[in-house]
């Protein structure tokens, strides 16, 4: 990952969505996107240009343009019609990434078109979203990591978000991953958690 006098940025074309540049580069804002703050925390395993990466939320593309930054090829699942229509906006000027209009909880859907990944990036701030990252495991290679960005109050509004998290991490845990990591995203995103994963 670069970093520019600790600024963490991307190596791209910016003006995708008002992003600042810093000596040519995008800045990467921890306050604007979960995986920059897991990287602000120090956590999470680095972005690497050989990776192809399933990206499952991925909005309007805004922290799926700095991935693909830095990544050779991201598969990018959302399906909202409105977000879609900027995330092919960001598909026009980035040609690695692939926009899937596509319901994450139905992988079976998107299957054709996704091959084996290096890494799953999920966050779709949905109730089940344990169940959502067992489902999408197996475009996981047996060496991949699955970085899943928990909402913890779109689980259970009124639990505890610690409590949230652990049950979390054991039911990806009885899903046969193996959390290397559960980081709360305070003071960037409150009430989430980055968990970071491997299959062994
Ligand atoms: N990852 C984005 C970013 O950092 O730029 C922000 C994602 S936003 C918190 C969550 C997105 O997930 C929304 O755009 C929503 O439409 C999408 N989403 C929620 N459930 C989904 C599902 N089952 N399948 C696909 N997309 C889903």
């Amino acid at each position: 990952m670069i970093r520019i006098d600790g600024v963490l940025v991307s190596p791209g074309e910016g003006g995708v969505y008002g992003e600042r540049m810093l000596q040519g580069y995008r800045v990467w804002d921890p306050r604007r996107s979960k995986l920059a703050a897991m990287y602000a925390k120090g956590e999470g395993r680095d972005l690497e240009p050989w990776m192809r990466i399933l990206y499952l939320g991925a909005a309007n593309g805004t922290t799926v343009s700095h991935v693909a930054d830095y990544a050779a090829c991201v598969y990018a699942v959302e399906f909202a019609p409105r977000p879609m229509q900027d995330l092919i906006e960001v598909a026009r000027r980035r040609t690695n990434v692939v926009p899937i209009m596509a319901d994450a909880t139905r992988p079976a859907e998107y299957a054709p078109l996704v091959e084996a990944v290096d890494m799953v990036i999920q966050d779709v701030a949905q109730p089940d979203q344990a169940g959502i990252a067992l489902a999408n495991l197996p475009f996981l290679k047996p060496d991949g990591v699955y970085i899943l960005m928990l909402k913890a109050r779109s689980v259970d509004v009124r639990a505890d978000p610690e409590t949230v998290i652990a049950t979390t991490v054991r039911a990806l845990e009885a899903g046969g991953l193996i959390v290397q990591a559960a980081t709360r995203l305070e003071p960037f995103h409150r009430d989430h958690a980055a968990i970071v994963c491997t299959r062994q």
